[in-house]
Parts: structure tokens; C-alpha cells; sequence
């Protein structure tokens, strides 16, 4: 974890984004809310600390958005990114009821191969 994870500016950054979405704004939970970057913090340095930077998102989706849609934690990711993986999300219910979140990694790479959006 990095230094600046530590800093006071950041657990309020998280805590502003938590107060203001209050749930996961892809699949509505309450449990396990965590904030996430739009724009990477590694990359966007000057966005780190901007409520306009953070969404919030419960544990299980913000991990399947960096490991599953990208590839780990640590690459880059922006705005555009979120919004792809907030519509393929939205596509993935829309088309299985039996949809679980722990298979969302399978069905991130059926779509990717039948459509040229993603
Ligand atoms: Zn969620
Ligand atoms: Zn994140």
C-alpha cells in the first residue's frame, strides 16, 4: 500500500465518497463499501483527493472491475473504463437472471469475443 493511502486527506476523500453515493452504484449494495478513482491514482496525481474522482462501490464490484474487466489493481484505468464496465454490467443482467458476480469474469470474455464495443 502506498504513502499516500495514510494520509488523513485520504480517508476523507473515501469518507465524502461513501456520505454522498451511499451504495454501489453498479449493483446497489450497501455491504462493503469501498471508494474508487474514476482516474487511476497512481496516474492522475492532481484527481487523488477530488470527490469528483471517487465512486463508491461495495468489495465484489470494485475488485471485479480492476482484476476481472482490467487486469489488476495497479493498472491504469479512467473514467471511460468505469463507464464501459457499468454498461457491460447493465448488458450482463439484462441478459442472464442467473447472473453471480463470481462468474463475471467468464462472461466479461463471452461478450469481449461476440462484440467489437469492449
Ligand atoms: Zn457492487
Ligand atoms: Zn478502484
Amino acid at each position: 500500500m502506498s504513502n499516500w493511502r495514510k494520509k488523513r486527506e485520504y480517508r476523507t476523500w473515501r469518507a465524502h465518497v461513501i456520505r454522498r453515493d451511499k451504495r454501489c452504484l453498479i449493483c446497489g449494495t450497501i455491504k462493503n463499501r469501498h471508494a474508487h478513482h474514476l482516474d487511476h491514482a497512481s496516474y492522475f496525481i492532481s484527481l487523488r483527493f477530488r470527490t469528483f474522482n471517487g465512486v463508491c462501490l461495495c468489495k465484489d464490484c470494485h475488485m471485479n472491475f480492476h482484476c476481472n474487466f482490467k487486469n489488476s489493481y495497479r493498472e491504469k484505468c479512467t473514467q471511460k473504463d468505469f463507464l464501459n464496465f457499468a454498461e457491460l454490467f447493465k448488458y450482463l443482467f439484462s441478459v442472464s437472471l442467473n447472473y453471480v458476480a463470481k462468474n463475471i469474469k467468464i462472461q466479461i470474455n463471452e461478450v469481449r469475443n461476440e462484440t467489437s464495443t469492449f
